[in-house]
């Protein structure tokens, strides 16, 4: 069984996808244009956002936001030492310093009680991460960041399509940012992401950004990246995007089952608002536990085997182990299971028979 079955995905949707991706081909217009303009209006429709800008990955969706705050050296920017290293990257990247605040057991997320006590005179932002499709709590954070005038920029890189209290992931907060990497929740075939926002100066910023810093071509206001999405890529999320409550509510079906299976093992908590971009456990054995599953033809997988403020290109920043026990534990305990709304039932028993003698 593969751990996100992305093959079975493409065979379901094969003729809608291979003919899309012929009319970009034929027509020949394969940076920016009209594909990419349909996908950002329904992203930006979907997610409930003004504005969706598309851009070359999740990393570069967090890095443009960051470049059209003015983020730079001198500056703090605060998040979580439990996500993927690309969320601090963008921030290294800008010259900012990385402020963690820990994270959560229940959910995994950011703590917002953290998050307030690691506030400074030079905190300009704060990156909640949304993560295994899980939104953060962005009430208290919003009302935190509100309080001592910093930007809040979700990565919801791993949560499209979540919701917090009636709102979508990438428009919980100022700015939101999420990934298309093919293993995500929606995925293309080859690395993509989206930048949302309300606001209308933003949005013109981001869209310069990703192209060079241009308005007028060859008119370089501003420092800019190629961060732009491929017309391909666009034309397959289209067709991807049309199906994705399906496989959302799928997903959640899956995760339901999942959890009354194991309602005796230490899990990462979803509920049915959560885009369960992986299915993760918790267990004090794990090494043995991925092991004796494989040997079951059960494959798993680690998000993340070692916390952010312990990475030796982090080490300047000066954190110790110790410093964020909770991120410590989770990367020493988390597992992730086979997961993907194209999991079959078959699969998943196989999956909770192995886990349940190996575990239980
Ligand atoms: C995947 C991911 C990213 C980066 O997205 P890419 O499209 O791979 O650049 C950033 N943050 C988190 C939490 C992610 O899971």
């Amino acid at each position: 069984m593969d751990f996100i079955n992305l093959k079975a995905q493409y065979a379901a949707y094969k003729t809608e996808i291979d003919a899309a991706i012929a009319k970009v081909l034929n027509s020949a217009q394969f940076i920016m244009g009209d594909e990419v303009d349909a996908l950002e209006t329904a992203l930006a429709n979907y997610a409930g956002a003004k504005y969706a800008i598309s851009c070359s990955s999740g990393t570069d969706a967090l890095l443009i936001a960051l470049m059209a705050l003015d983020v730079k050296e001198g500056d703090e920017v605060i998040t979580a030492p439990f996500t993927f290293a690309a969320t601090i990257e963008a921030i290294a990247l800008c010259g900012a310093k990385i402020v963690f605040a820990d994270v959560k057991n229940g959910d995994a997320n950011i703590d917002p009680a953290a998050i307030e006590r690691a506030i400074s005179p030079k905190t300009k932002a704060i990156i909640p991460v949304s993560l295994y499709g899980n939104c953060a709590d962005f009430d208290p954070i919003n009302a935190i960041a509100g309080k001592y005038g910093v930007a809040v920029i979700e990565d919801g890189c791993q949560s499209f399509g979540a919701s917090y209290k009636g709102a979508k992931s990438g428009a919980l907060s100022l700015i939101g940012a999420t990934s298309f990497f093919p293993s995500k929740p929606l995925g293309c075939y080859g690395d993509g992401g989206a930048i949302f926002t309300s606001d209308d100066a933003l949005a013109d910023a981001f869209a310069r950004i990703r192209n060079h810093g241009q308005g007028e071509r060859y008119e370089h206001a501003r420092i800019g990246l190629n961060g732009r999405l491929d017309a391909l890529q666009a034309a397959i999320l289209r067709v991807k995007l049309a199906h994705f409550d399906d496989e959302l509510r799928r997903r959640r079906d899956l995760a339901a089952r999942y959890d009354e299976a194991f309602s005796d093992l230490n899990r990462i908590r979803y509920d049915q608002n959560s885009a369960i971009a992986q299915y993760t456990i918790r267990l004090r054995e794990r090494e043995r536990v991925a092991l004796d599953l494989k040997t079951r033809g059960v494959p798993t997988a680690i998000h993340y085997p070692k916390p952010l403020h312990l990475q030796s290109a982090y080490a300047h920043l000066g954190y110790k182990r110790g410093d964020f026990p909770v991120a410590e534990a989770l990367a020493n305990e988390v597992l992730s299971l086979p997961f993907s709304a194209f999991l079959t039932a078959q699969e998943q028993d196989q999956v909770i028979s192995a886990v349940k003698a190996v575990c239980l």
